[in-house]
């Protein structure tokens, strides 16, 4: 591959084409970005703030123009891709506000009394690679905090969102952050790797699939440098008897359908007590049945197509081998539509234990409803799946919800409410889901050295 394509999916249409960089030119501006770093950590956190606050109002004010972009290159509706630009806006303001008081040196007292400091202090360049799913988000929950540490990141983002990364990089230039600070790289993955190679990069930041965590983390860990993984989910969402019905189908169906079902937190399992199932299920169909298609540029489409075509033929091949292996279509169909990346959102039930749809990832808005006797079955179930990123819970008994909440292997549950990230709230997973932490102060302390100056 020399070039990248930029093609909308809803049309087909290409966009663009776009060089890959030479090797001289990764090696040029890796360069720029180590170089860049000597004097970015040293200014002070409140100059640092300054440009970020302008890198909000940036994308405030071009919000329009990188909404259309989002729904150009990768499908979502343009309602969803306008919100996510919003969110990029609230990172960069949160972090421009937070990073004093979450870097603030800390003070211990030791037992005999003597005395030791921590320092919070930048690591360097740090790589980040990312998806299409949110492809402004993913990358400034990345850059806001990593920046406002005083690294410098290089982005290799997804190659279906070239016009997104280039956008991107605009606005840290248009905000006036210093040449070198943020660089968007145009490259394969095998450059992507040979990046951890190079002494300049210090660690890395991913958020994709399995394989390509797997990949990224092998090449830093054979380079003993950090990596922090932001992978897969298969997110249970838990209906006990005691929930509120009406609002848990409702949140159900926004949780499985939102961006088109392409999110690593979007809710996948349906885990629904047995006396309430019934009138769960059929208020799901009532409420996803009322979602309206049509195209992504259009104000009222609440959904339009997968990112890809060979996205949906993936999506499309696990229902069917499930189907086969005994899951019953309760919604939708199993027909593929050759070569498009339209789909039509599908419910399942019946679902055998070693099919697709128990064991893996479903990357899109197909919902897999489980009939269970109790909330010890509920929970057994949740935490059957490789994964743990997130999980929602419903139940009217608060007490209740938070002792089950503990006994859920994830790495955030969510009571009577969908699971959703925000700049404030720490996001990240256990088991095949990754390792590590992203927003909140956990996520910019992942890559600070975290010093000890001992008083002797
Ligand atoms: P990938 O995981 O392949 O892509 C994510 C990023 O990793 C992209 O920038 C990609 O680059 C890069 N990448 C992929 N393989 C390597 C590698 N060996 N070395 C270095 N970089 C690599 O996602 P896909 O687009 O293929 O989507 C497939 C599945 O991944 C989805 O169906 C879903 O299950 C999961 N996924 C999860 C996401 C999440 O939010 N957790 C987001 C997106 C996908 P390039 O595009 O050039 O291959």
């Amino acid at each position: 591959m020399s070039k990248i394509k930029s093609i909308n999916p809803w049309t087909s249409k290409l966009l663009g084409e776009f060089d890959l960089l030479t090797q001289e030119q990764i090696d040029t501006k890796t360069d720029a970005a180590a170089k860049a770093f000597a004097t970015w950590k040293d200014l002070p956190i409140s100059d640092r703030a300054v440009l970020m606050k302008k890198a909000g109002k940036i994308l405030r004010k071009n919000q329009e123009q990188y909404a259309r972009l989002i729904t150009a290159e990768m499908g979502k509706v343009i309602r969803e891709s306008r919100a996510e630009v919003e969110k990029c806006a609230w990172a960069c303001e949160y972090y421009a506000d937070q990073t004093e008081g979450f870097l603030a040196p800390e003070e211990i007292t030791l037992e005999d009394n003597k005395k030791a400091n921590l320092f919070h202090q930048p690591l360097g360049v740090i790589l980040a690679v990312m998806p299409w799913n949110f492809p402004f988000w993913q990358v400034f929950r990345f850059a806001a905090p990593t920046l406002m540490a005083g690294n410098t990141g290089i982005l290799k983002h997804a190659s279906n969102v070239p016009q997104c990364a280039l956008a991107i990089e605009s606005v840290f230039r248009e905000a006036g952050f210093p040449e070198g600070v943020f660089q968007t790289f145009l490259i394969d993955s095998k450059a992507t790797l040979a990046l951890l190679d190079k002494e300049e990069v210090k660690a890395v930041s991913l958020t994709g699939s399995e394989k390509a965590g797997a990949a990224v983390a092998a090449a830093a860990g054979k380079n003993i440098k950090k990596s922090l993984l932001e992978l897969g989910g298969s997110d249970p969402f838990i209906v006990l008897a005691d929930a509120d019905i009406e609002k848990a189908a409702e949140i159900a169906v926004k949780g499985r359908m939102v961006n088109f079902g392409q999110s690593c937190i979007a809710a996948k399992r349906f885990i629904i007590e047995e006396s309430v199932f019934d009138a769960f299920l059929e208020l799901f169909i009532e409420k996803l049945s009322q979602l309206k298609s049509g195209d992504p540029m259009d104000e009222s489409s609440d959904y339009a197509c997968m990112a890809r075509p060979d996205l949906a033929a993936e999506l499309f091949s696990q229902v069917k081998k499930s189907v086969e292996m005994g899951a019953k279509i309760i919604l939708g169909s199993e027909q593929a539509k050759e070569g498009s990346a339209e789909f039509d959102p599908i419910i399942l039930t019946d679902i055998a234990e070693n099919s697709p749809a128990f064991t893996e990832e479903l990357f899109g808005p197909v919902a897999t409803l489980f009939k269970v006797k109790n909330e010890e079955e509920a929970i057994k179930l949740a935490n059957v799946t490789e994964f743990g990123l997130g999980a929602s819970l419903w139940t009217e008994d608060p007490k209740k919800g938070e002792l089950l909440a503990a006994q859920i292997d994830s790495g955030a549950v969510f009571i009577n409410a969908m699971v959703a990230s925000q700049p404030g709230l720490p996001f990240g997973g256990i088991k095949k889901s990754g390792f590590g932490r992203e927003l909140g102060r956990q996520g910019i302390l992942e890559f600070v050295n975290t010093k000890t100056v001992y008083l002797g």
